[in-house]
């Protein structure tokens, strides 16, 4: 009887709880990424310094590279110090724009990455995808998935709690973008990955329907294991099609329509979540993701990021500008203005204030 069966890129190690950087070492020893100890860690000046003094002493074959920003250049320049020092693997230890700088250079010099994110603010921690700034604005570039991915949740904690929020609306739009993947499937008889998929919604699921709130261990661990999952969806179908739909798209339009004004990430894809899902006439899971975003201090009006209703209306109405070729219920309603006005109107009622 023939096996048939698929490799899942994926890390070797995945250590998610209080206290896993104290044995990061130990890990990259053990799963044999880093046995030399020879690594290059890349840090942000301000959080990743103060981890630094603290975790230096237990990587003592460790070079230390401060990394400025998250453009492209500055991957690049990470890239051109690291591709002579016979390095193991390339960690990142900070934010989501360190990790994002580490990975592409690390696919740049051809070693393998190390993610050890500081925050929780998006999908991006394990995902085959580095979003970098360039001079065209801003570029996403596939890139290997990290081979392994630390998670601190004491060094979680001590991150703005507005980080965790954004994870929260991030990993919870997948429920939306996966509904938008189906309904392409549907009209368009695009393949869905079955396996992206069930991770995707399950991750979103999870974490929707989770009874704790932002400061309980148990709904961090929750969380950061929801977005490591989400993003090995992403490796699985090749794209990000099971975190990203019409959410994304209408997180897309504020940044490109108000860039000084924009909201961060996770409020902007959790507010397109809650609208797309009302859009595709799924009001009951359209109301159930205001109610859990609003408890866990998200917005889930305009207004309460700073826009109004118009501005909100054409950020709508220019979302499926922003992303080509994929397919949403955005494109597939392909709405008047007058109509996004009174869709509004009637998602405003529907899930209350
Ligand atoms: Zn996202």
């Amino acid at each position: 009887m023939p096996v048939l069966t698929r490799l899942i890129p994926s890390p070797v190690a995945v250590d998610i709880r209080a206290g896993a950087l104290n044995d990061l070492a130990s890990v990259l020893a053990d799963e044999r990424v880093s046995q030399s100890g020879r690594l290059a860690v890349a840090v942000s000046g301000g959080s990743g310094a103060r981890l630094r003094e603290r975790i230096a002493p237990s990587l003592p074959g460790a070079s230390w590279y401060e990394v400025g920003g998250g453009t492209l250049d500055d991957a690049v320049r990470l890239a051109g110090q690291i591709k002579s020092g016979r390095y193991d693997a390339v960690v990142g230890l900070g934010g989501g724009k360190i990790i994002d700088c580490a990975k592409f250079a690390a696919a740049r010099v051809g070693l393998p990455l190390v993610a050890v994110p500081t925050n929780l603010a998006h999908d991006g921690l394990c995902s085959p995808v580095a979003t970098l700034d360039n001079d065209a604005g801003r570029g996403s570039y596939g890139v290997p998935n990290p081979i392994a991915v630390v998670i601190d949740l004491d060094v979680i904690r001590q991150a703005p709690a507005r980080f965790v929020r954004s994870g929260i609306g991030d990993v919870v739009s997948n429920i939306s973008a996966v509904a938008d993947w189906e309904l392409s499937q549907r009209v368009n008889g695009e393949k869905v990955d079955g396996l992206a998929a069930a991770m995707a919604r399950q991750a979103g699921e999870a974490v929707l329907r989770h009874p704790g709130g932002i400061g309980d261990q148990d709904f961090l661990q929750v969380l950061a294991e929801a977005l490591v999952l989400t993003g090995i969806a992403m490796s699985v179908s090749g794209d990000s099609r099971p975190s990203s739909g019409a959410c994304h798209e209408i997180s897309h339009s504020f940044d490109l329509l108000y860039p000084q004004r924009a909201a961060s990430h996770g409020e902007q894809v959790g507010l397109g979540a809650a609208f797309a899902m009302h859009l595709r006439g799924a009001h009951e899971q359209s109301a159930q993701i205001a109610r859990v975003l609003r408890g866990h201090g998200l917005p889930v009006l305009p207004e309460e990021i700073g826009f109004s209703a118009e501005e909100f209306v054409r950020v709508v109405e220019f979302a499926p500008e922003t992303r080509p070729g994929r397919y949403t219920i955005l494109e597939h309603l392909d709405l008047t203005t007058e109509q996004i006005k009174d869709i509004y109107a009637d998602y405003v009622k529907a899930i209350g204030s």
